[in-house]
Parts: C-alpha cells; sequence; structure tokens
C-alpha cells in the first residue's frame, strides 16, 4: 500500500518536473531567440524581458525543490542498498574495521590515513573515479551510513548535485543554439598568440599545448588581468597569464585552496560551521563555529592526516554559479554564512565551490584538485570572535601551511625553528629585559636593561630629530571626547578607545598625536615663514587591543612612538618628504635593515579636491625619484584623506615588516580649520599635515630588533656592552676600578665577582649573556693599566691601555656601528 502511494507521488512529481522543465525552456528560448528587441523597442520590452526572468529563476528553483524531494524520497524508499554495496569495498572499509568509532572519534588517530593510502593503491581505484561521489564521499557517508558525515553536508551535497545537473542541462541546450563563429584568439604574456574554442578551451589547455610541465607547474591562470580557474574555460578573445607558485597572487590562491582542504577536514572532525578561511601573509587558517566545545592543539596532527586523505583523493575544484536565494537554502544551516549571503553579496547569484564532500561559498579561484597540494602542515589554534568583534560568537581558528614541494616545506619548517629561537618574547626572559603582568594586560613592564634599550633608541631619534630642525613638544594624554569628534577618532575609531567620565564629560587616553598637535598649531596665528613647523612626540598612546590579540610587544595597549607631524604648505610637500625619506633612510641603515617603497595614491572614496591629490602625488613621485632608491606605485590604496608612502623593512631571515609610515592629511587641517597667512596675505590657508614615524612603536620597534638581532644586540644599543673579570682576588679591586671607569663613561659594565667559577667559566658565561666585550684583568694588566680584550664570539684582541679601550668604545658608542666586535 505504502509503496504503492510513494510511487504514484514519485509519478506525479516527475510529471511536474518534467511541466516545469518545458516551461523553463519555452522562457528561455523567448529570451534567447529576442535578444535584441529590449533594446530595439524601448523600455516596455526590456521590462518584460526582465519579468520573463525572474519567472524563470523561480521556476528554476521550484524545480530544484521537487527535485531534492524526489531525491529525498528516494533514499527513504531504499534506506540501506548504498551502504550495504559499499561495505564490501576495500581500504575505506578497513578503515572503518581499524577505527574507534565513538561519535566522530574513527576521524582521530593515523587510522583515516591507513584507509586513504589503501585505496589509492587498491587496483579497484579506477571505480572510484567513475563513481560522481567521490571516494572520500563515499568513505564518509556510505560506510558509516552517514552517521558520521553531518547531515547538513548530505543535504547540501544533494542540492548541489540537483543545481549542476540542471546547469549542465542549459548549458548544453545553449551550445546547440550557437551558431556564430566558435574560434578565439588567446593572446600568451610574451605576445604569442593561439587559437581557441569559445566555451571550451581553458588555460590548462594552452598550458599543456606548450608544455606539460608547465601545465603542471601552473598554479592559476590570469584571463584579461583576472584571475581564474586553469579548467574554467574561456569566454571570448582573452589575454593569458600562466602563474607559478613565485608569484603572490598564485601563492594566495593556492593557499586559498589549501584553506578549502582544511575546511572540509573540519567540518568532517568537528561536524562545525564554517566561516572564514582566508589566504594569510604565511599560510590560511578557518574559522568554525562548534557549538560547546575548543579546539585542543592535540587534534592537529588528525586534522593534517585528514588534509592528506583529501589531498590523495585529487578532488577537483569545481565552480558553479547559483541564485542567492538558493544559496541561502542551501546553507540555511550555517548562520555565518548566511550573514555573509545577506550583507557581503550583493548580486543575484554568486558561486560555490565544491572539492569533495565541502561545498563552499567563494568567488575562487583555486588550483585544479586538492592534488595540487604537496606538503601541508596545520600548526596552531586559537580562538576568535566573528569579525574580531568580542560581543559576537567565539569562534575557533585553526591554522595551516603548504607548498608544491617538500622542501620548501622542509626549509619553512626551518625558519619556523629559527624564528622561535629568536622570538622576542625568549630573547626578552632570557636577557631580563621586560614582563607583561595580567594586572596591566598589553602594558609592559621595562626592567632596567630593556629600558636601556628604549631609551637609547630615543636618544637616537631625538639626535636625529636635532639634526633636522624637528622640534619635541610634550602633550596631554587625556583629552575631553570634544576633541575627539573634531578629530573624527569618536566616529571611526571609539571602540579602540579607552575612555571614561570625569566631572560628567567623557574623556579618552589618546591613541595617537595628531589632534593634540594640531591644538598646539591652532595656539596662535601662524605665518607662511615659520613653515614647516615640525612637531616631534614620544607621547603614550593607548590602543583598546582585544586582550585575546595581545602578543608580546608585537601588540600591545601602551606603547610610544616615535611620533612627528610637520605641518607645511602644499609646496613644501616634496623638499619635506625627501627629508623624511633621508631620515629613514639614516636610522634603518643604522640598524642594518634593508627596506621597500610603495606609493598609494587616490582611492575611490578619497575626500578633498583632485588637483590637490595630483599636485601632491606628483611632489611625491619626485621626492621619491630624487631620493633614488627603487619603489613602487600603488594605484588607489592611499588613505581617503590623502595619498602616502608605505615603507617595509626587511629583517636578518627575511621577514618583513610595516614600521614606518608616511601619511599626507589633507582632512585634518580642514577638521581642526587650521590656517596659515601666506606669503601674498592670504590667512585662510590650510596647512599640509604630513603624519611620520619611523620607528613606529618603540615596543614593536624593540620586538623586531631583539629578533632581528637574535638577542646579539650592536654594541650602541647592547644592555650589556662591558664585563670586567678579575683572573684572581689579587685583582678584584683593580677589576672594580676598571668597571668603574667604564661606567662613569656612560657604558653598561658589570663586574664579576663571583668565587665559585672558574675564570673561563665566567668568561663563557659572560659570553653567553651577550656582553660585547669582556675585558680580563690579571697581574699584568694592573701594573700597565690595562685590560685583556675579547668578543662574545671569542675572537681575542689581547691587551690595551684603559684609556684606549675607552676611546675606541666611545667611538663605537658614537658611530653606532655594526660590528663594534670585529673593528675593535
Ligand atoms: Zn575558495
Ligand atoms: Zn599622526
Amino acid at each position: 500500500m505504502a509503496a504503492e502511494a510513494v510511487a504514484s507521488r514519485l509519478e506525479r512529481q516527475e510529471e511536474d518536473i518534467r511541466w516545469l522543465w518545458a516551461e523553463v525552456q519555452r522562457l528561455r528560448d523567448e529570451q534567447l531567440n529576442a535578444p535584441d528587441r529590449g533594446q530595439a523597442e524601448g523600455p516596455c520590452l526590456t521590462r518584460e524581458v526582465a519579468q520573463l526572468r525572474a519567472e524563470n529563476r523561480d521556476l528554476r528553483q521550484r524545480l530544484c525543490r521537487l527535485r531534492l524531494c524526489l531525491a529525498e524520497e528516494l533514499s527513504q524508499r531504499a534506506p540501506l542498498g548504498g551502504a550495504a554495496r559499499a561495505a564490501g569495498r576495500n581500504g575505506a572499509g578497513r578503515a572503518a574495521a581499524g577505527a574507534q568509532v565513538t561519535g566522530r572519534g574513527w576521524l582521530r588517530g593515523a587510522s583515516l590515513r591507513g584507509g586513504g593510502a589503501g585505496a589509492a593503491q587498491s587496483p579497484g581505484r579506477n571505480r572510484y573515479k567513475k563513481s560522481r561521489l567521490c571516494m572520500l564521499t563515499s568513505l564518509y557517508s556510505d560506510d558509516f551510513q552517514g552517521n558520521n558525515q553531518p547531515d547538513f553536508v548530505k543535504e547540501r551535497l544533494k542540492l548541489y548535485e540537483i543545481l549542476k545537473k540542471d546547469y549542465q542541462l542549459l548549458f548544453a541546450l545553449n551550445d546547440k543554439k550557437g551558431n556564430t563563429s566558435n574560434v578565439i584568439t588567446v593572446r600568451m604574456a610574451g605576445g604569442k598568440t593561439v587559437e581557441g574554442e569559445v566555451w571550451t578551451t581553458t588555460p590548462y589547455q594552452v598550458a599543456a599545448e606548450i608544455s606539460p610541465e608547465l601545465a603542471e607547474s601552473t598554479v592559476v591562470a590570469k584571463v584579461n588581468g583576472e584571475l581564474w580557474d586553469l579548467d574554467r574555460p574561456l569566454e571570448g578573445d582573452s589575454t593569458l597569464e600562466l602563474l607559478t607558485f613565485d608569484n603572490e597572487e598564485a601563492q594566495a590562491v593556492y593557499w586559498h585552496s589549501s584553506a578549502h582542504i582544511l575546511g572540509e577536514a573540519m567540518e568532517l572532525y568537528y561536524g562545525g560551521h564554517l566561516c572564514y578561511g582566508p589566504p594569510i601573509e604565511n599560510g590560511f587558517y578557518y574559522d568554525m563555529f562548534i557549538e560547546d566545545r575548543a579546539v585542543s592543539s592535540t587534534e592537529l596532527s588528525a586534522l593534517e592526516n585528514i588534509c592528506k586523505t583529501i589531498i590523495k583523493e585529487k578532488q577537483p575544484f569545481e565552480r558553479l554559479e547559483i541564485s542567492k536565494e538558493v544559496l541561502l537554502e542551501m546553507f540555511k544551516y550555517n548562520k555565518f554564512k548566511c550573514r555573509i549571503l545577506n550583507e557581503k553579496v550583493h548580486t543575484s547569484t554568486t558561486t560555490v565551490y565544491r572539492c569533495g564532500p565541502l561545498i563552499d561559498l567563494c568567488k575562487g579561484p583555486h588550483v585544479r584538485h586538492t592534488g595540487k597540494i604537496k606538503a601541508i602542515k596545520i600548526f596552531k589554534n586559537s580562538s576568535t570572535y566573528w569579525e574580531g568583534n568580542p560581543e559576537m560568537e567565539t569562534l575557533q581558528r585553526i591554522y595551516g601551511i603548504s607548498f608544491p614541494d617538500n622542501k620548501m616545506m622542509k626549509t619553512w619548517e626551518k625558519f619556523q625553528e629559527e624564528a622561535k629561537n629568536r622570538d622576542h618574547r625568549k630573547v626578552g626572559k632570557e636577557q631580563e629585559l621586560f614582563f607583561f603582568h595580567d594586572l596591566s594586560p598589553g602594558s609592559c613592564f621595562f626592567l632596567p636593561r630593556g629600558a636601556f634599550i628604549y631609551n637609547t633608541l630615543m636618544d637616537f631619534i631625538r639626535e636625529e630629530y636635532h639634526r633636522r630642525n624637528f622640534t619635541e613638544v610634550l602633550s596631554p594624554n587625556m583629552f575631553n571626547s570634544k576633541l575627539w569628534e573634531t578629530s573624527g577618532h569618536w566616529q571611526h575609531y571609539s571602540e579602540n578607545m579607552f575612555t571614561f567620565d570625569i566631572e560628567k564629560d567623557t574623556f579618552a587616553l589618546k591613541p595617537m598625536n595628531c589632534p593634540g598637535h594640531c591644538l598646539m598649531f591652532a595656539h596662535r596665528p601662524r605665518s607662511w615663514r615659520e613653515m614647516p613647523v615640525r612637531l616631534a612626540d614620544f607621547g603614550v598612546l593607548h590602543r583598546n587591543e582585544l586582550s585575546g590579540t595581545l602578543s608580546g610587544l608585537t601588540r600591545v595597549r601602551r606603547f610610544q612612538q616615535d611620533d612627528a607631524h610637520i605641518f607645511c604648505t602644499v609646496e613644501q610637500i616634496e623638499e619635506e618628504i625627501k627629508g623624511c625619506l633621508q631620515f629613514l633612510q639614516s636610522v634603518y641603515s643604522t640598524f642594518g635593515f634593508s627596506f621597500q617603497l610603495n606609493l598609494s595614491t587616490r582611492p575611490e572614496n578619497f575626500l578633498g579636491e583632485v588637483e590637490l591629490w595630483d599636485e601632491a602625488e606628483k611632489q611625491l613621485q619626485n621626492s621619491l625619484v630624487e631620493f633614488g632608491k627603487p619603489w613602487k606605485m600603488n594605484p588607489g590604496d592611499g588613505a581617503f584623506y590623502g595619498p602616502k608612502i608605505d615603507i617595509k623593512i626587511k629583517d636578518a631571515i627575511g621577514r618583513y615588516h610595516q614600521c614606518a609610515t608616511i601619511q599626507l592629511d589633507f582632512q585634518l587641517p580642514i577638521r581642526f580649520n587650521l590656517t596659515y597667512v601666506s606669503k601674498d596675505g592670504d590667512d585662510k590657508r590650510n596647512p599640509v599635515i604630513i603624519h611620520r614615524a619611523i620607528l613606529g612603536s618603540v615596543e614593536r620597534m624593540i620586538a623586531i630588533l631583539s629578533e632581528n638581532y637574535g638577542g646579539k644586540w650592536p654594541f650602541w644599543l647592547s644592555p650589556r656592552q662591558v664585563m670586567v673579570i678579575p683572573v684572581g682576588p689579587t685583582c678584584e679591586k683593580y677589576a672594580l676600578q676598571v668597571s668603574s671607569a667604564f661606567f662613569e663613561e656612560g657604558f653598561m659594565a658589570d663586574v664579576d665577582l663571583d668565587h665559585s667559577c672558574t675564570l673561563n667559566k665566567k668568561i663563557r658565561n659572560a659570553q653567553l649573556a651577550q656582553y660585547n666585550f669582556i675585558l680580563v684583568v690579571g697581574e699584568k694588566e694592573k701594573t700597565n693599566n690595562a685590560v685583556n680584550v675579547r668578543t662574545r664570539d671569542n675572537k681575542i684582541h689581547g691587551e690595551i691601555s684603559v684609556t684606549s679601550a675607552i676611546h675606541k668604545l666611545k667611538n663605537f658608542k658614537k658611530s653606532r656601528i655594526l660590528n663594534a666586535e670585529e673593528d675593535f
């Protein structure tokens, strides 16, 4: 009875589908046969076409839903058939038998890897290739009768398959209709052209024609300047670039594709809801919402194993364009993807990509299939909030990295090891430079030796200020919120500020110095004669960083900058910028950093007059050209209030850091109504402000320098410059004398009078503590008023008089040379 009822319902539904499908075709034909009517016969028909399109879309959606119901019913009619068939297959089944089937526990450990590898080597593998679902999917769903694959994964896949079939049908239909020429011209980056067929030829095919190696090593294509999947057919005459992993954009695509693999593994392992999974500077991460549970770092290796299985599967990345309404249906189980659809997608359709059982909302492009990832490592996890907002849901973030060959992974691992050894938090602890305390998160306690580094850096910059006609000022730390309203911080930055009430008014700790400096400029009338006004300020700044994001000295709440604001006339921009560039060159070369320059110009949302922007950008370019170092253009990347020069320094292990900024500002002077009297008597002229810093945050610079030098500070900056060691008790008094002679000359000098250590052990200890110079004194040195010099790297310079040694060290300190130990 029941079977008959189901059968007749199915029949009805199939009829419905046939009718709807015919209807879809009819509407499509109407559209296709009258492509120009809308334009030729006026807005009335355009409206008609639009309506037909809308109806068409509706019908297609109804069709989808019907098909989904049908599939549902069919699967209910034969509930366990598929599973029974699959159970006897091969490696996949063995994986199940060997694993613990407790909740999702079977995925943990190496059992899955065994399954994957077994299957991959099995002679029966081809059978899987034929299957629509890839082996991993069948492995996850059939063998466990779907218990372990979250239900939403199955639903999603079902809907996807239906949509894909629809798309293929429509595509085939389209294909038959085309009676125009199918030949397209593809122009390669080198100028060479090849012919292809429209909607058929793919970038991968073009690459393979040139050479199989090229096709193999290409990560992604660029078609008419747009990144493009290698297997996506070309849609017309095109220019084509083939990008390999050494290209930055290709690297991002590679890591982005790897994030899908990680996402797929995370969904299967945790059953949670995926959020964002972007590529980052080094690798990628995926955020996931998991109810009542956090990720433990002990699970990462299991995740990595699942990723490796997915890679072995060579799951193709399939692209499908789907309407937003259907996508909201597809992702209805996941409120985060729905938020993205509702808030970020402003078009009626968007794309999803499938690899294995994962279907993800994504613009793409990707690598061809998961097998393109040759080495992958899942290495870190943390927690975060949806869009970084602590009021929103807590998410679990898992990080990974991947490479197209194992050698690159090995290099990366070695580099990580090196970076770990140099970690400024480690150096800071070992050398007793600084610490943090729970009672003031993100605000560093600098111990005496750390404070020495801090002050030495500021003294260095002060000296430069003096030479370069900057004047140092001091300004308040807290201001009435009215100041921040004027500057615009209140509207755009208030969540990053510490605010509090005082006598019925709201105040805030300053996150930057500029508004205060504007008050100083406005304090009295200004004339062109005193321009440029260069105000420098080491003022203490506070920014309300989330406690979860605080990290050593690189992300803090309390910091100081070598901040300065130059108030100048438009005509003075070029000269001032040149001065800034020379300033930073002088500071960075002292540290031993090379750097890169980028000019970021007018963005789309700019404020102010175009002429002013053009003039300023021209002057910035002139300064860069005259400065004579290579630089690059970042068109449209400037801030809305002015163009800027971005500077990135490169450290000893090849990492880049952005510290300095040179930022023009046309808006702040207007907001504060800053004026000066020009040469021709106009008293309403607005100055231009140049925000500039070279160290940037002194705290962060100390972190970068610690890691750059790996704790081996150059002499002038070293918190341990001289260690005096007596050979025996009879020379102790002399040792003390020597050390105080150096100390009085301003050096960080110590003496080791520990009787429990041998001379050699004392020398070794001083070397490990990174004292630049170790001065050993015995009877002979005492008689000659001399010291015996060796370095932390055990280079022995021998005996020298105390006076000469002091003289030499003073010169090293003054000239701030990097290799004083060699030069002695
Ligand atoms: Zn993607
Ligand atoms: Zn500023």
